[in-house]
């Protein structure tokens, strides 16, 4: 394996100083945001009235392959980071696989989830622009909560739209966004012009990511001093999220050792991206070749069962297109219990990796993924989050795959966060009433029929 330039930007604590941008080192970029009316590149100009100057800049810096990790971030990360890489030597005996598993665990920090790791990023440049606050969406709560933790930090004004069915079942998640000083409304609410639309189109509807991005976009471009922030899906979060592959990447030389398979779950691309992004960019530039999965579920299989077109990445259509995997903007998946993979369509990076064939893709049912997850908890003692186990579940896969031809690969997967808050999730497995979904062609169909022209 060539050197590499990673470990240049370590800092003796082993933090990485900068991020790393995954485009630099792809030859075929990523399709550009549209602006939906010319249907022409969105520009800096016009993505700066909804987003923060510094973070529209990464979003469409395709070029730079390491960005610098702010002091003021650095700080932050080094209450809760590196996060621990751990082999999972108790997971591998109760499968008997050769195989090792190795995970990056991220729910190491109060919010919970790698969604902290960007929260700060973000927070950071809003506070540096001198704004007062931030509007967001949050679907199960944990990028809210991570959002809130951060503005806190930083001193910000924080607004979250809360998809509604979520903010009547997770009530705890709730409060945690309140105690660190958010403003929280369930989403479709009254107070947008947006949100009174979909109410009134759809009476009584529990709500979307897709509507209560919409909101938040209006709730930001509507209020002086406020800016828009999204927790995933979008180039700037996956840069920040590279933090967790710099580490992965950085431990693995330590332990002399390289993971044959990686795997994440996806739910709009953000730890995926992250997690593979160091070892991609070996791929990408012939170093090094890798198995990359990402894992999905079968409510909502965007890559497995999406259109790589340009869409709307909101309900409420006010959002620039994207050219990503998509089930189509107006597609609303049924209620699964891993609401952090319930949108609709994935990152433009990680499309455009992915109909490369750089990447694979399965898609899992949830009472499968509970099950694993049950495993996991049992033997290895974390009590994963229902996202992260869709990767629990592809990890024992492979294992068994790995035993079953007698082959001792090296796995690594992404442990994005604790369940601690989806134990409604948990009794109902327990219970043994849990149910799998799966959306009929005909249902796609009659999505896909809603994309908007293409170019
Ligand atoms: C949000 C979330 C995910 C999925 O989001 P990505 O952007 O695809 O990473 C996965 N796991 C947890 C714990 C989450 O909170």
């Amino acid at each position: 394996m060539k050197d590499i330039p990673y470990k240049t930007y370590l800092t003796e604590d082993e933090l990485p100083g900068a991020w790393y941008n995954m485009r630099a080192d792809m030859k075929v970029k990523p399709a550009p945001l549209l602006n939906p009316a010319t249907m022409k590149p969105v520009t800096a100009d016009e993505l700066e009235r909804v987003f923060c100057r510094e973070l529209v800049r990464q979003e469409l810096d395709d070029s730079s392959q390491f960005i610098p990790i702010p002091d003021e971030v650095l700080r932050f990360y080094r209450m809760f980071r590196p996060s621990p890489l751990v082999r999972a030597y108790f997971l591998e005996k109760a499968l008997g696989t050769p195989a090792k598993i190795y995970y990056k665990f991220e729910g190491n920090n109060t919010s919970g989830s790698h969604k902290l790791n960007s929260a700060v990023a973000q927070a950071y440049y809003a506070k540096a622009q001198g704004l007062k606050g931030v509007t967001t969406e949050t679907g199960a709560g944990q990028w809210g909560t991570a959002l809130s933790m951060a503005c806190a930090f930083f001193g910000l004004d924080c607004q979250v739209f809360m998809v509604k069915c979520s903010y009547e079942q997770k009530p705890f998640r709730r409060e945690v966004m309140r105690t660190y000083g958010a403003d929280v409304t369930p989403s479709p609410s009254m107070k947008t012009a947006v949100g009174r639309a979909i109410n009134a189109a759809h009476p009584g509807t529990t709500g979307s990511l897709g509507c209560a991005i919409s909101e938040a976009v209006e709730a930001a471009t509507s209020q002086e001093g406020y800016r828009y922030v999204l927790g995933s899906v979008l180039a700037q979060v996956l840069l920040h999220q590279s933090i967790i592959g710099l580490e992965s990447h950085a431990a693995f030389r330590k332990l002399g050792e390289r993971p044959d398979v990686i795997i994440g779950c996806a739910g709009g691309g953000s730890n995926l991206g992250g997690l593979i992004a160091p070892f991609m960019g070996e791929k990408l530039r012939g170093e090094a070749d890798y198995r990359i999965i990402a894992v999905e579920p079968a409510s909502c299989p965007s890559f497995t069962r999406g259109r790589y077109a340009y869409d709307f990445c909101d309900t409420g259509r006010v959002c620039p297109l994207q050219k990503m995997y998509t089930l189509g903007h107006d597609f609303i998946p049924s209620a699964s219990h891993a609401g952090g993979l319930r949108y609709h369509g994935m990152s433009a990076t990680l499309s455009e990796l992915y109909s490369q064939g750089l990447m694979e893709a399965r898609a899992v049912e949830q009472t499968s993924v509970f099950a694993a997850a049950q495993q996991f908890a049992r033997v290895e003692g974390i009590l994963p989050a229902p996202e992260s186990s869709h990767a629990i579940r592809a990890a024992i896969d492979e294992a068994l795959r790995c035993k079953e031809e007698g082959r001792s690969e090296t796995i690594l997967f992404g442990l994005t966060g604790t369940g601690y808050f989806d134990m409604v999730a948990y009794q109902k497995f327990n219970d043994g009433s849990m149910c799998d979904y799966i959306p009929t062609d005909g249902e796609l169909e009659q999505s896909f029929a809603k994309l908007p022209p293409q170019p």
